[in-house]
């Protein structure tokens, strides 16, 4: 699926809405849950979701008359519930070199995440490679390296249109030459052929594994927010293609409707390792479930 960015919203929309809604004070009967209900859709939080949200809102609360700010509170402790379990930083394994495979769709940030977590192992006393396995995109090759020299990391290359499994398993006997602490393996995002994409996905699994049979440990799969429940289909895509261990969600900078998060943790438990906030190599941080409900409520 080609992901359509959702219409932009500004901040606090649904906080802005809600007063709307609920002002000064509304009981919370079914008319009002209807309305709030719609008002989480509109937030890309998808139906199942935004039901599932509203409902527990409204458990032992039927009826009672609430202000936008009681409504607004309600909903941030209901959303922060749903994201505490999914709020987890990428493990650390004892082993090295620990081996992260990096997938997601073209466009969705795979690039500039790879370079602002490479920053941020390597600021931890960590050692990186990166393996530049996109090769059939020169200019995501040239990205990358980019982003390598920014975080002081080097990225492997390979020639335009060679094997991305052969590049992999060289950066594999790279980082355990040099006694690295991790690798991280970019990969190619064209949805558009499904069929081989997943073959080299699997092509690539199959080659780190004559290394360490363990290998990857852990596949990470890079969202754009702003792509709203397209997101969604996304997950399910990787998920048939890779064994998808956890998401960084990017671009929350630029979009108030961060509501597919809700949707993606509620209907898959992946957990978020980070989330990208700008374009900047600073711009990761990890995922914190009530600044996150605040934010989106407004
Ligand atoms: P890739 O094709 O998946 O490797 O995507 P890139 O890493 O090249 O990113 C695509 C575009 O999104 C670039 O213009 C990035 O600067 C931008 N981008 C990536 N992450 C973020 C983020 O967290 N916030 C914003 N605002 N832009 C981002």
């Amino acid at each position: 699926p080609v992901a359509e960015p959702a219409p932009a919203a500004k901040p606090g929309f649904l906080g802005r809405l809600v007063s709307r809604t609920v002002e000064p004070r509304r009981a919370l009967d079914d008319e009002m849950l209807e309305s709030l209900e719609d008002l989480l859709i509109a937030a890309d939080m998808g139906v199942d979701t935004a039901l599932r949200v509203t409902a527990n809102m409204a458990e032992g609360r039927h009826g009672r008359m609430m202000s936008a700010t009681d409504i607004k509170g309600l909903l941030a402790a209901e959303i922060a519930r749903v994201m505490e379990p999914v709020a987890r930083p990428l493990p650390i394994y004892p082993k090295k070199p620990q081996v992260v495979l990096v997938v997601g769709v073209n466009g969705s940030g795979k690039t500039t995440t790879i370079g602002k977590l490479a920053s941020q192992f390597k600021a931890a006393g960590k050692t990186v490679v990166i393996a530049a396995g996109d090769t059939f995109r020169a200019a995501a090759v040239e990205q990358l390296q980019v982003w390598g020299q920014r975080a002081g990391v080097p990225v492997l290359t390979a020639p335009e249109g060679s094997d991305p499994a052969a590049l992999a398993f060289d950066a594999m006997t790279r980082a355990e030459a040099d006694g690295a602490d991790l690798l991280m393996i970019d990969t190619a995002g064209r949805l558009q052929n499904r069929a081989d994409l997943m073959e080299e996905l699997a092509k690539i699994v199959r080659v780190i594994r004559k290394k360490d049979p363990d290998a990857p440990h852990n596949t990470i799969l890079v969202l754009d927010a702003t792509t709203g429940q397209n997101a969604l289909s996304q997950v399910k895509t990787f998920q048939e293609m890779a064994n998808v261990s956890g998401l960084v969600m990017t671009k929350l900078d630029g979009t108030a409707k961060g509501g597919v998060l809700v949707a993606l943790a509620d209907k898959f438990g992946l957990p978020i390792h980070a989330i990208g906030v700008g374009e900047q190599i600073d711009d990761l941080q990890p995922f914190d479930p009530e600044d996150f409900a605040r934010a989106v409520v407004g």
